[in-house]
């Protein structure tokens, strides 16, 4: 089931029936592309009906960000969870050892790629990382370094807008069963980043253990205020056309 926040579509599923039907596709020889939708995206494309068009178009848009969920309650629609980037990609990787599945690692500086990869392997016995890039190289040489390898997954670290429009640029000419945007999941993994303690992420206020970190996103911050206040506005002009 799908719901739209601002014309953009969104999935209701959890990480468990998101991860099953995934893996399924995987086997099918399906082409995901698993777009991460939030506030943020939603500011940045909202004027571009024909990136929300293809956006719109792939077969998972999850939920990545609590801004999602309350847009949807606020709504009182389907959403209730929020599925994170990063916890996302872990439970991915998680499966793909399970499975057997080959991962391709692109983005992040070339030291925070490679430390990320030794503790994907640390971590998961069987897991088969197939190749890193760094996200500091040029486009075609990113993609000449994922296509070689064969994967079956790639996580695409390069912040967004840059990692989507990589992706949607260029969708045909990569090779890949499922194609994911994870932001800075890498620095993360890596140990290069901090992930915030566990009491902001149980109340969903990652975001402002990064503000305080990184007091320069908060210019990203912005996005989100606006986005608040196109929600509200949205459903008092859907109340008001109702009534009269
Ligand atoms: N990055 C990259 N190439 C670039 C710009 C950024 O590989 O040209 C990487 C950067 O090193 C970091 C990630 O992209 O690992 C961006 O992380 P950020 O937290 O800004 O992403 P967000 O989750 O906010 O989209």
């Amino acid at each position: 089931m799908k719901d739209n926040i601002l014309g953009f579509d969104v999935v209701s599923s959890n990480y468990e029936s998101l991860i099953h039907n995934i893996f399924i596709d995987i086997n099918n020889d399906e082409k995901i592309f698993i777009v991460n939708i939030n506030p943020f995206i939603i500011m940045n494309y909202c004027n571009k009906p024909d990136i929300i068009k293809k956006l719109n178009q792939e077969k998972y848009q999850i939920a990545d960000g609590i801004g999602i969920v309350w847009a949807s309650k606020f709504n009182k629609r389907l959403i209730k969870e929020r599925i994170t980037g990063i916890d996302f990609m872990i439970k991915m990787c998680e499966q793909a050892a399970k499975d057997c599945k080959k991962i391709f690692l692109c983005g992040a500086k070339p030291e925070v790629v490679k430390k990320a990869k030794k503790n994907l392997e640390i971590k998961y016995k069987n897991i088969k990382i197939v190749g890193t890039c760094s996200g500091y190289v040029s486009e075609l040489e990113m993609i000449k370094a994922i296509n070689k390898t064969n994967a079956d997954i790639v996580f695409v670290a390069l912040g967004s807008p840059k990692q989507e429009m990589f992706i949607l640029n260029n969708k045909e000419n990569l090779k890949y069963k499922v194609i994911m945007p994870v932001g800075g999941s890498f620095d993360v993994i890596s140990g290069n980043i901090k992930r915030a303690p566990n009491l902001f992420i149980k109340t969903n206020t990652e975001w402002l253990y990064r503000i305080i970190k990184e007091p320069k996103r908060i210019i990203r911050n912005f996005s989100l205020i606006k986005f608040v206040f196109l929600i509200i506005f949205n459903k008092k002009k859907k109340e008001n056309n109702y009534v009269n």
